[in-house]
């Protein structure tokens, strides 16, 4: 399910994925002993966590508090600009509709999913915007790969004990 071949910027889909994804992971069981649904998402720039953010759509009665948007916002603030080229977002489930506006708005080069997310996602649904290169205007998507740890990511969303991958 993935982009693989040459890309100039910063490699997804490798071993090195996964101690940022089990970061992710981390935030995600925050998210769920929060009451919120377990996503967690983490950007980072040259190895370096610059965002990290925790689902509390719930938790803080706003529909905007997706895991994704609390990231980015984090790395805009953190790198002071809105342009996070060179940066990879990790999150335990595909971004939806509105964090996958947000990550093409921003350029963000890189993006790894745990769970894909075939209703609303910006991937695996059929209306794949976080990839859809016939938007006119918008940036160019950025290279995904989904389903890295999916199994921990699923588990947490199915409140079964982690497989002990992290
Ligand atoms: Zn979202």
């Amino acid at each position: 399910m993935m982009a693989d071949g040459e890309s100039p910027k910063p490699a997804v889909g490798g071993a090195g994925d996964i101690p940022f994804m089990c970061r992710a992971l981390g935030l995600a069981e925050i998210a769920l002993g929060r009451g919120d649904s377990p996503v967690g998402a983490v950007v980072i720039r040259e190895g370096r966590t610059v965002g990290e953010g925790v689902e509390g759509v719930r938790s803080e009665k706003d529909l905007t508090a997706h895991a994704e948007l609390k990231a980015v916002r984090e790395a805009c603030r953190t790198l002071g600009t809105l342009d996070l080229a060179d940066c990879t977002l990790y999150t335990t489930v595909e971004p939806c509709f509105m964090c996958s506006f947000v990550i093409r708005k921003a350029g963000v080069s890189g993006v790894v999913s745990g769970k894909a997310e075939t209703r609303v996602g910006g991937i695996s649904s059929k209306h794949p915007i976080l990839v859809d290169t016939s938007i006119p205007g918008f940036p160019p998507p950025p290279e995904v790969v989904i389903g890295v740890l999916e199994e921990e990511c699923i588990a947490l969303f199915d409140r079964r004990p982690l497989t002990g991958a992290c």
